[in-house]
């Protein structure tokens, strides 16, 4: 293959519009003032990419970072991003003394998170969340253990070794019925730990669907994640509905195109690089101006029925987009694929590029 073959070779990209990112964030936080919002960048950003989307996040009002591990906090913080950072899946080979010396806040579940942090050595105190478990299940203390977790951060905390900032939790966000139940539970762990003497600077316990819906649970921030990509958390409500903008366009270029009878166009872009099979019967993808069916999706590519349609070699597909312009939603391909919007953009494989626009 010659140098020029290998510029030339078709490519899907994932178009990231960071103004639609920007207006977002700016929504939701103005929909939860005075709570501000601390933005979900875990999974490469729902799969957007981690740096820009934080940069235009904060651009936009978010005033805070969930990153999930602490590794994707250190690359934040290479890029020169100082805004306060909340890692909490922690594992045996997480860096504790790199976070803590990188000033990147560790939410906290389990006792011998904080063991670890005194074995950290670092040369200042670690900055924890204390994580309490309020019924998902999923990465916190159960009310049993909260207070001796409770206990071992204020023995850090009298010897310098830890500061005490939050307290947490994250909810299931299966009914209002349940995510009030939590709410109640959450209170109830507050109220224990600052009767053990625990003072907290802050406390939060929402994401994008109590955010939305509850503001009772908004305390001092909210962590949006899929809101400010653009889609609904909630089954009855789409983005759209909420005032909110898809972000990613996913595209690809026609590599062939066979006229017999009717045209079939064959696309760049396959279930390797993230497009589910499920649901094909149902799929269709916006091209030369109409909705074209899918007719099969294999590794790297896929194949739509283009009708009458003229279709030519390099023209582009869209799978998904913002659904204004005769493309679908990801939330809408996503109900055909059985799946969800945040599967969608997260799984869209990290060889098809993100190209950012605005
Ligand atoms: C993913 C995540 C969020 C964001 O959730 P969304 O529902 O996408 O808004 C918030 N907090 C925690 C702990 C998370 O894991």
């Amino acid at each position: 293959m010659t140098i020029v073959d290998a510029i030339a070779e078709p490519l899907p990209r994932a178009v990231i519009d960071l103004a639609a990112l920007r207006r977002n964030v700016a929504h939701l936080t103005e929909l939860i003032a005075p709570a501000q919002t601390m933005l979900a960048v875990k999974a490469d950003a729902y799969g957007h990419g981690l740096i820009p989307i934080a940069e235009a996040g904060l651009e936009a009002g978010a005033t805070s970072l969930a990153v999930l591990e602490v590794p994707a906090g250190l690359v934040l913080r290479s890029a020169g991003i100082t805004v306060p950072m909340l890692a909490w899946l922690h594992g045996r080979d997480t860096d504790w003394r790199a976070a803590i010396e990188a000033d990147i806040e560790l939410g906290i579940s389990a006792v011998w998170q904080l063991e670890a942090i005194e074995e950290a050595g670092a040369d200042r105190p670690a900055v924890v969340h204390l994580k309490v478990d309020t019924g998902l299940s999923r990465n916190g203390a159960t009310r049993e253990d909260w207070p001796h977790l409770i206990d071992a951060a204020l023995d850090l905390e009298r010897r310098g070794i830890v500061r005490i900032r939050a307290a947490w939790s994250h909810l299931a966000d299966a009914s209002i019925a349940d995510d009030e139940a939590a709410l109640a539970e959450f209170r109830s762990a507050v109220a224990e730990a600052e009767e053990r003497g625990a003072r907290f600077e802050v406390l939060h316990l929402a994401a994008s669907s109590a955010g939305i819906r509850m503001p009772e649970a908004r305390f001092d921030f909210v962590r949006f994640g899929i809101a400010a990509y653009g889609f609904s958390p909630f089954d009855d409500s789409t983005g759209a509905e909420l005032g909110l903008e898809a972000v990613m366009r996913l595209e690809a270029p026609v590599t062939e195109v066979h006229v017999a009878g009717t045209t079939r166009a064959r696309l760049a872009i396959g279930y390797g690089d993230g497009v589910p099979t499920l649901g094909i019967a149902k799929t269709s993808v916006l091209l030369a101006g109409r909705r074209c069916p899918v007719m099969a999706v294999e590794v790297d590519s896929m194949l739509v029925d283009a009708g009458s349609a003229r279709v030519n070699v390099g023209d582009t597909a869209v799978l998904f987009g913002t659904g204004r312009s005769g493309d679908v939603t990801a939330e809408k391909y996503a109900d055909w694929a059985e799946t969800i919007a945040d599967e969608m953009v997260t799984g869209v494989a990290s060889r098809v590029p993100r190209v950012y626009v605005n």
